[in-house]
C-alpha cells in the first residue's frame, strides 16, 4: 500500500495544544494544576478517556463548562490516525497507524478463547539488526511519545468495543511489536502506567509485557518504578549464536543478561520470565540447542522461566526458514522431559502478515540502515550492526 509521503501534521498539535494523552495520572493532574484545576478534575477527565474513549470534551456531561471549555482551548485527546485495519480471518487484527512524515506503525489483537491480546509499538522501526526480524531491516527512525504509544491501545481498544472493567477485548498488552521498549523507557513506562492504573485500561501487573532484547541496565532500572511482566528475546543460549542473532548480545552477553533476569526475580519473588525462542532452520533448532537452552534455563529458580517458542515467520529477503513441524515438536519435547515450562506459539494473524516478526509499518530510515541492510543482501555477506 501505499502511503504519502508527508501526511499532514495533527491541527490541533499545530495550533499548540497539548495532547492528554502523553500524561501518565500524575502528569495530568500537575497539567490540571497549571490550569487552576483541582487533582479530581482530572481524574474525572482520565476515566473520560480511557473508561469511555471519549476524545469530545463537549460530551464529557459531568465535567462543568468552564472546565470544557477551558480544555478545548488549550488541549486534545488526539490518539494516531488510523490509515487501514485489516481483519484476519482468525479474528486476528491489524491497524496501521500514520505517524509523523510519512511514517508508519502496526498494531495488532490476537484474540484467543480465553483472552485477547495487543501487539504493541514502541518505536518507528528499531535500531537493534536482530538478523531475523522483518522490523529490522527497515532501520530506525525515531522513539514514540507516550500519547502514540497508548493511542495504539485506545485505537484498538475504540474499535472493538472494549469496556474497560467490564467486557474486556482487551486482556493483556504485550510491548513487543515494532522497537526496542527499554530505548524509549520514559514514554514507554508512563504508556504502560495508563494501561495498569485503575483510571486507565486498569490491567493487572502480569497481563502488560515489556519485551525486551536484552539491555541489561534498563532491566534493573524498569523493576525500580513500574509493577510489569518480562520477556526476553533470547532466540539463542550460547554466545556466538546469540551475538549472530541479537547483536546487541555482544555488548550484554548472556551471563550478564541472566544475572539482571535474577536481579529482576529476587525483587518479584512470585512472578515469572518469558523467554522468547524463535525456531529457524538448521540454525537453532537442533537438539544441541535444545540442551544449552535447558542448562541455562536450569540457573534461574525453579519455575520462574517459561520458555516461548516460536516458529519464525519468513519476509521477503530473509535467509532463514521455519523450522519443520517435526523439528519444532522434538525441540519442545525436549524442553519438557527436562522438566522446563514450554509454550509453543500458534501463527496467526498470517494472512495479514500480522504474525510475530512481521511488523514492518513504514519507516523513513534516518539512520539509512534499510540501504545497508539492502546492500548487504544483495551482495551476499552476513549484516553485522
Ligand atoms: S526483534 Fe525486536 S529488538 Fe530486535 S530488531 Fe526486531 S524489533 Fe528490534
Amino acid at each position: 500500500m501505499n502511503i504519502p509521503a508527508s501526511l499532514p501534521s495533527d491541527p490541533a498539535a499545530q495550533s499548540g495544544k497539548v495532547n492528554l494523552l502523553d500524561f501518565d495520572r500524575q502528569g495530568l493532574r500537575d497539567f490540571f494544576a497549571s490550569l487552576g484545576e483541582k487533582p479530581y478534575r482530572a481524574d474525572q477527565v482520565m476515566k473520560w478517556i480511557y473508561h469511555r474513549l471519549e476524545s469530545d470534551f463537549a460530551r464529557m456531561t459531568d465535567v462543568g463548562k468552564a472546565l470544557r471549555a477551558k480544555l478545548e482551548d488549550t488541549c486534545y485527546v488526539g490518539p494516531p490516525r488510523t490509515l487501514f485495519d485489516k481483519a484476519a480471518a482468525d479474528g486476528t487484527h491489524k491497524w496501521l497507524l500514520g505517524m509523523d512524515g510519512g511514517n508508519a506503525i502496526e498494531t495488532v489483537y490476537i484474540p484467543e478463547p480465553s483472552r485477547g491480546t495487543l501487539c504493541v509499538s514502541s518505536q518507528v522501526g528499531c535500531g537493534l539488526n536482530c538478523r531475523f526480524c522483518s522490523t529490522a531491516t527497515q532501520g530506525f527512525n525515531r522513539n514514540l511519545a507516550t500519547a502514540e504509544i497508548i493511542g495504539q491501545m485506545w485505537v484498538a481498544a475504540r474499535h472493538l468495543g472494549n469496556v474497560t472493567h467490564q467486557q474486556r477485548r482487551i486482556t493483556n498488552v504485550v510491548m513487543m511489536g515494532m522497537g526496542e521498549p527499554l530505548l524509549n523507557f520514559d514514554a514507554v513506562v508512563a504508556a504502560m502506567r495508563l494501561m495498569r492504573d485503575d483510571l486507565g485500561f486498569g490491567l493487572a501487573s502480569k497481563r502488560v509485557t515489556l519485551s525486551t532484547a536484552g539491555l541489561v541496565p534498563m532491566i534493573d532500572k524498569l523493576s525500580e518504578v513500574i509493577d510489569v511482566s518480562l520477556a526476553v528475546s533470547l532466540h539463542a543460549a550460547n554466545d556466538e549464536l546469540r551475538t549472530e542473532l541479537v547483536p546487541l548480545n555482544k555488548r550484554y552477553p548472556i551471563a550478564e543478561l541472566m544475572d539482571a533476569c535474577r536481579r529482576w526475580l529476587a525483587r518479584r519473588p512470585r512472578t515469572s520470565i518469558t523467554f522468547e525462542y524463535t525456531l529457524m532452520k538448521g540454525v537453532n533448532d537442533q537438539p544441541e540447542h535444545a540442551r544449552q537452552l535447558i542448562k541455562l534455563m536450569r540457573k534461574l529458580p525453579t519455575g520462574t522461566a517459561k520458555v516461548n517458542l516460536i516458529p519464525f515467520n519468513p519476509f521477503p529477503g530473509t535467509q532463514f526458514e521455519r523450522s519443520t513441524p517435526e523439528v519444532i515438536r522434538a525441540f519442545q519435547t525436549q524442553l519438557l522431559e527436562a522438566g522446563v515450562l514450554t509454550m509453543l506459539r500458534r501463527t496467526r494473524g498470517d494472512d495479514i502478515d500480522a504474525a510475530c516478526g512481521q511488523l514492518k509499518g513504514q519507516v523513513l530510515d534516518r539512520t539509512r540502515r534499510q540501504a545497508s541492510f539492502r546492500q548487504h543482501l544483495a551482495a551476499g555477506v552476513p549484516h553485522a550492526s
